[in-house]
């Protein structure tokens, strides 16, 4: 029995996880009827691993997202309950923000955005069917029969698909924290020619705050000086009082009962046939992998301030339950804990992102996108930054505008994204700021000044912000002038600042801006003999500071990226044949019809095409014009 929904959307987002939830809200926001589905109303932006937002390289795709429009930065600075910029010891390419979250309240905050937002609806139902005409999306199908005629449809559905949860040998068909699994959909997506990949990931045990020994613990505190994650906050409109996490460590007794048990963890026993995350390992797997080290991390972290359930940061595991209580019970301050939560191992299906155009859009269906761990990545942010841009582009496909594609020069999420369908991945991609060969531009501070405008023109940033950062740009700029133009001179009151700062006194007159690129200077410790200066907001002396102090080094990068640009502006026609570019080498051939790039920049980043290949194929396109 089916039933046609007689109402028809525009787009149909499947999942409310952090990809759907970024998806509908830019559709919604886009004038797109949407409606979104999901398994369960309980996995609405369901932090269901670490429960925090952010960290290296995260922290920079949040901050893009939150320039470019969309709500993650937001909600965690509602819900955040404990922030820290990681790496400030290092150079600002690698400065990360990270937030603890309280679970309850990141869903909460979000569900409230998600229910009050116009053009925006949300239903619990298991989609099972996507439905085509000529390779072209005209809806979906529900559990339960219903149909839902749309013109685009946003697949975004995590660890759900056919998702199978292991502890030791004991496993469960369903979803993460026992939600229903979706079991459908991956039959009628590989009726529809799309190929499938089994991956996995894990999560650490859940123990009771009051069963655990901080005092042989590290206590880590947050950050006094706050830093929102959104650019439409002030430090002043998040401030709260902030909670601990905890640092301790695996040993060797620990080491020993994972040794001993490793033929019945079912990654070992072959129990596991998913594919795993290398940089987010088990502790088994990090115990075998680097049987050198004589201890780990842990980080004990609060999963929020409703519940005692704390969070056992590297420890996740899919060991057998009695093991568990072993392992977690060898580990300073853990000797009484009491386990809420077994830790355990999930596999799900997702795609070979290979199949995706750099819109996110499907090579072979038109009309239908997707985004998040289903597109084979790992972690809420790159599902998030994902779902944005996924959204974006079937708003803009319905609307007949050109897609927004960031390359690799312009945004972290246009190297997750250009990664994903361009090289061949075979396990969870997380991002990782070495994975940007341009991070001393993509650096979290300025991801405003990079996107917003960006964000603007697609219609997710309205006059008002797009007029503050204006604004703000206008302020640095004029302060940069001003300092290169502002000159002192060897006179004894900057004699006497130079010897009190430990900086070599001047020999002739300089500008202040080269005053501040000496490393022991700054703007604020050139105020002292800068009496010209105006009161500047924090974030516009951030970038004056980072701008003037590595000039020399973003120059060079900014030549870097004019090269990279002519490579990604020479575009490869559509409908090109690979068979007739006579010199090419076979597997350069397969892989450029499988994977069809838009460009010779794309073209020279996949797997198996060679440097000659591409100059074979730069003469070819040169004799066809
Ligand atoms: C056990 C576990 C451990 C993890 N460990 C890590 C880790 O260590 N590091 C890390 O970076 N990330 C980890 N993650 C991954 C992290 O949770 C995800 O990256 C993130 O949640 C992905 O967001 P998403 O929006 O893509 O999908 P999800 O948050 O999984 O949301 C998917 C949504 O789709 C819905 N859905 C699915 N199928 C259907 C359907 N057919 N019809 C309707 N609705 C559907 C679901 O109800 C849900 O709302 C872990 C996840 C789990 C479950």
């Amino acid at each position: 029995m089916s039933s046609t929904e007689n109402e028809c959307v525009d787009v149909v987002i499947v999942g409310a996880g952090h990809a759907g939830c970024e998806a509908a809200l830019a559709c919604a926001r886009l004038n797109m009827k949407t409606i979104m589905f999901t398994v369960s109303m309980d996995s609405v932006a369901l932090m269901p691993c670490n429960p925090n937002v952010g960290g290296t390289s995260k922290g920079h795709l949040v901050r893009e997202l939150d320039a470019l429009g969309g709500e993650m930065g937001k909600n965690i600075d509602k819900a955040y309950i404990q922030s820290k910029m990681l790496n400030v010891s290092k150079g600002p390419a690698v400065h990360s923000l990270r937030a603890q979250a309280d679970k309850q309240d990141y869903t909460r905050e979000m569900r409230k955005v998600l229910e009050n937002t116009y053009n925006l609806t949300l239903r619990q139902g298991e989609i099972v069917d996507i439905l085509t005409e000529n390779n072209k999306i005209t809806g979906v199908k529900t559990y339960t029969g219903t149909i839902y005629n749309c013109k685009a449809v946003v697949l975004a559905t995590g660890t759900y698909l056919k998702a199978r949860c292991i502890c030791g040998d004991v496993s469960k068909n369903t979803g993460p924290n026992g939600l229903s699994a979706a079991n459908y959909l991956t039959d009628a997506l590989k009726r529809l020619g799309i190929e499938m990949y089994r991956f996995k990931t894990g999560t650490p045990a859940r123990i009771d705050k009051r069963s655990i020994d901080f005092s042989k613990m590290e206590e880590q505190f947050g950050d006094e000086k706050l830093v929102p994650f959104s650019f439409t906050n002030k430090p002043e409109d998040i401030a709260k009082e902030q909670v601990s996490c905890w640092l301790t460590y695996t040993n060797e007794e620990t080491h020993k009962i994972i040794r001993d048990n490793i033929h019945r963890s079912p990654l070992y026993s072959g129990n596991i046939k998913g594919v795993g995350p290398r940089y987010c390992p088990s502790i088994e797997d990090k115990v075998v992998r680097f049987a050198d080290k004589d201890r780990h991390q842990v980080f004990i972290e609060p999963e929020g301030n409703y519940t005692n359930e704390m969070y056992i940061g590297g420890m996740s595991s899919s060991l057998p339950e009695d093991v568990q209580f072993k392992m977690y019970r060898s580990v300073a301050g853990l000797e009484n804990a009491k386990i809420v939560r077994n830790a355990y191992a999930i596999e799900y299906d997702c795609i070979n992102a290979l199949q995706l155009k750099p819109s996110l859009e499907f090579k072979k269906i038109e009309g239908l996108f997707s985004a998040g761990q289903f597109n084979g990545s790992s972690g809420y942010e790159e599902a998030a930054a994902q779902g944005l841009i996924a959204g974006i582009n079937a708003a803009m496909k319905i609307s007949g505008r050109e897609p927004l594609i960031l390359d690799r020069s312009q945004a972290y999420i246009g190297v997750l994204i250009d990664d994903l369908v361009t090289k061949e991945t075979h396990e969870p991609y997380r991002m990782m700021t070495s994975r940007a060969e341009y991070r001393l531009l993509l650096r979290q501070d300025n991801a405003d000044l990079r996107l917003t405008k960006i964000g603007h023109e697609i219609g997710l940033i309205d006059d008002e912000r797009y007029n503050k950062l204006l604004e703000k740009e206008k302020a640095i700029n004029e302060e940069i002038e001003r300092l290169n133009n502002t000159f002192v001179g060897a006179s004894s009151n900057i004699q006497e600042f130079c010897k009190k700062n430990n900086t070599t006194e001047l020999k002739k007159s300089c500008s202040l801006a080269e005053l501040i690129r000496r490393p022991e200077l700054s703007y604020e410790l050139i105020s002292e003999i800068d009496k010209d200066r105006k009161e500047l907001d924090s974030d516009v002396i951030e970038q004056v500071n980072i701008n003037i102090k590595y000039d020399g080094y973003i120059k060079r990068q900014m030549s870097q990226v004019e090269q990279y640009k002519k490579m990604e502006n020479k575009k490869i026609p559509e409908d090109i044949d690979y068979e007739k570019v006579g010199s090419l080498r076979l597997e350069a051939k397969q892989k450029l019809t499988a994977i069809r790039p838009q460009s010779i920049g794309q073209a020279s980043r996949i797997s198996g095409v060679s440097p000659a290949d591409i100059s074979v194929l730069l003469v070819y396109l040169s004799m066809k014009h």
